[in-house]
């Protein structure tokens, strides 16, 4: 298992017991893992995976990264962050136009010198070619990493950090976890299954799509990645537990169950979600527990993915303050 890593994240994240969460809840044992203080510029889970990714760009000479995500994007704020510290120049190809106010992450791209291109949902990829063309002319030898660094080596990042966490609590009986691109899910899963003598469930709380697309996604990821690290293993899309019961008014869409997450998250434990992911994905453990679908002697472990700094993003404070809940 020797692939190549560029090491700029703080690990290991710690595992933190959320006593007074799961008093309130009145459910099982609630940890969370802290994968929001990777500490690249403000941290999150795409820190891991860039780890790998910027390594094989470092391998290849590049010297431009380019990728895509929406204009709050936690993975384009973390890549910016990586380009800078290996002097490298950064394309984000984000979803919007240059009104959007310079708030949240996007404020952190451009502090961080990031070159931002506004496209559509639907020109996204030929917009990314188009960058990535152009960048190539100029002499800029640029590197593309896909949507979410969710490519076989981001993926293997989260491998690792399964077996990190195995180092720290091997006891964990649910690993719950957003589930978006489907890296940082599939990685969790192929650790767990070069794993076997573990005894849990990693269960993945679906962000923006159906459950069998999103079973199909992770499990094609888990194989690609397995080969990456040395070992195929095939995946069935059945084997892959992802709840899609929480997808709400859609992606990037914070309501009334992210933002009761956010607030009973920070009221009883001060601890930050972010509004599209983990508050998502804390809402549906929440939920769950509620439900009553893990018993009070389990060991649910909430893996904090990051992306609080989309909260100072215009929209999403907007959002919480006429909620009234803030
Ligand atoms: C990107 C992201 C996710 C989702 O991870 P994927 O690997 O894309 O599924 C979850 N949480 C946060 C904060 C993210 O930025």
């Amino acid at each position: 298992m020797s692939i190549a890593r560029t090491r700029f994240a703080n690990l290991p994240t710690p595992i933190e017991p959320l006593l007074r969460l799961s008093h309130q809840l009145n459910g099982p044992e609630i940890y969370v893992k802290r994968d929001d203080e990777t500490g690249l510029a403000f941290g999150g889970n795409k820190t891991r995976k860039l780890e790998f990714v910027i390594s094989d760009a470092l391998r290849k000479n590049a010297g431009t990264l380019i990728t895509a995500g929406a204009a709050q994007s936690n993975h384009c704020r973390q890549t910016a962050a990586a380009a800078a510290m290996h002097g490298m120049n950064c394309i984000l190809v984000l979803i919007g136009d240059s009104s959007q106010a310079s708030s949240g992450n996007l404020l952190v791209d451009r502090l961080l010198g990031a070159e931002i291109v506004w496209t559509t949902s639907e020109k996204r990829e030929a917009a990314m070619q188009k960058a990535f063309d152009a960048a190539q002319k100029a002499g800029q030898r640029p590197y593309l990493i896909p949507v979410g660094a969710s490519d076989a080596i981001g993926a293997t990042a989260y491998a690792f950090a399964f077996f990190e966490m195995m180092e720290q609590m091997p006891d964990v009986d649910w690993i719950i976890v957003p589930s978006a691109s489907g890296g940082t899910h599939a990685g969790l899963v192929l650790g767990a299954k070069r794993t076997p003598e573990w005894g849990g469930k990693v269960l993945g709380i679906s962000i923006s799509q159906a459950e069998a697309k999103q079973q199909q996604l992770v499990a094609g990821l888990a194989a690609q990645a397995s080969d990456v690290l040395g070992e195929h293993m095939d995946f069935l899309p059945q084997e892959i537990l992802a709840n899609a019961d929480y997808l709400g008014g859609g992606y990037g869409v914070m309501g009334d169950p992210e933002k009761e997450a956010i607030t009973l998250f920070a009221r009883s434990e001060g601890l930050l979600l972010g509004p599209v992911y983990t508050a998502r994905a804390a809402a549906g453990m929440i939920d769950l527990i509620r439900k009553g679908k893990f018993s009070k002697k389990e060991k649910v472990l909430f893996w904090h993915t990051g992306g609080a700094p989309a909260l100072f993003a215009d929209v999403y404070s907007k959002g919480l303050r006429e909620s009234g809940l803030i």
